[in-house]
């Protein structure tokens, strides 16, 4: 299953399923993308 992450400093990641459900994008505040698009990891 691929993940998708964020770019940043956070580290965070969220399922395909996630992704689909409307978390697709950094919600961790301080992170510089926090707001930006998660980014597809194969
Ligand atoms: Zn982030």
């Amino acid at each position: 299953m691929p993940r998708y992450v964020c770019t940043g400093t956070c580290g965070g990641s969220v399922s395909e399923e996630e992704f689909k459900k409307g978390k697709n994008k950094c919600a961790t505040k301080g992170c510089p993308r926090h707001g930006k698009p998660l980014v597809k990891e194969e």
